[in-house]
């Protein structure tokens, strides 16, 4: 598409559409840097900004802190994630009443990994939920709260096909989950060839996909090879050289972010969950380039 095209588009009236994720501060300076990446990024107007959650009691606190801080503190619709890992039914049961007595209504239930880390094998807690559908059904039970779920343009490693991951995805949905968000990616044509096998199987819900700025490549690259993501040859190379560039490895963060999010609103995509690293600026500026403008009445 034209640049003058795109800027049509865009002008239209703004149908872009964003979410942004936030992991929970271990310590007081990550709380400082949280905070200042929540400041400046909810004037955007994000649909929901969610939270992840981990194992372990001191993580699982931290979340309930932020989303209660985020609900108490601002105007933003929190999403607080779940997970099944470690905890019985009982246990997660209490955890989603908790939530939505403190006024949670939208959960992002996942299975979680498994406590030994990515790659050991996973095997539910006796008593616990089995995996994100059965968590999905078990809010959905007790709540009246709006479930998204996880999706993997590139397949899940524990999943032996991408048929078997996207029958997990269509047990989700059936469930009552009413959205995916997925695991971040860098080739735009895996997200389009998973998109059409994931409508192909008779699914309908929006497959948002999550866009992993570059902040640190070194970082990411780690991240992807725990996900089951692929790094390909051009990204590695655009980054090549510059480990001890901070100021230009930003800049080519943004250009890399900006031609993925670009193409994808090029092929028809308006919505976008952005994961922050709780890091507000390549994300802000990525945001406006997708013409969205700061709403003063929404402000944290
Ligand atoms: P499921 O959807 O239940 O399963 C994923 C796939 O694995 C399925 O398609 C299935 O085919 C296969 N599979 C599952 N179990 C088995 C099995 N026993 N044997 C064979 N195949 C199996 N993790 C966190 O800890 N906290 C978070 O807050 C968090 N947020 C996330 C947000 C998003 C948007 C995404 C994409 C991931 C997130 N994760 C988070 C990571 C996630 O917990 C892991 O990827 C985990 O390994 C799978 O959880 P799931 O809900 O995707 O699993």
């Amino acid at each position: 598409m034209s640049l003058a095209g795109r800027a049509s588009r865009f002008a239209e009236g703004s149908r872009i559409r964003v979410s942004f994720e936030f992991f929970p501060p271990k310590t007081e300076e990550m709380e400082r840097t949280l905070w200042e990446a929540i400041t400046r990024l909810a004037p955007l107007a994000p649909r929901f900004v969610s939270v992840t959650y981990g194992a372990g009691g001191s993580t699982r606190e931290r979340t309930h802190a932020t989303v209660k801080r985020i609900l108490a503190e601002t105007r933003l619709v929190p999403a607080a994630h779940l997970t099944c890992v470690g905890a019985t039914r009982a246990e997660v049961d209490a955890v989603i009443r908790a939530y939505a007595e403190a006024g949670v209504r939208h959960i992002v239930a996942l299975r979680g990994d498994p406590p030994g880390g990515v790659g050991a094998r996973y095997a539910p807690h006796p008593g616990g939920y089995e995996n994100g559908a059965d968590l999905v059904a078990g809010i959905k039970r007790l709540a009246d709260i709006e479930v998204s779920v996880s999706a993997y343009p590139e397949k899940h490693p524990d999943s032996a096909t991408v048929e078997a991951d996207i029958d997990m995805l269509a047990a989700k949905v059936d469930a009552g989950a009413t959205r995916a968000i997925t695991q971040f990616f860098f080739e735009n044509d895996l997200y389009f060839r998973y998109l059409d096998r994931v409508r192909a199987r008779g699914i309908a819900i929006p497959v948002v996909p999550g866009i992993l700025p570059v902040q640190n490549f070194k970082q990411a690259r780690g991240f992807a090879e725990r996900a089951g993501a692929s790094v390909p040859d051009w990204l590695a190379a655009r980054f090549q050289g510059l480990e001890d560039d901070p100021a230009t490895r930003k800049l080519i963060a943004a250009a890399v972010a900006a031609e993925q999010v670009l193409d994808l609103v090029d092929r028809g995509v308006n919505d976008f969950h952005f994961y922050t690293m709780n890091r507000a600026d390549l994300v802000y500026a990525i945001c406006h380039l997708l013409g969205l403008r700061p709403e003063v009445k929404e402000a944290a």
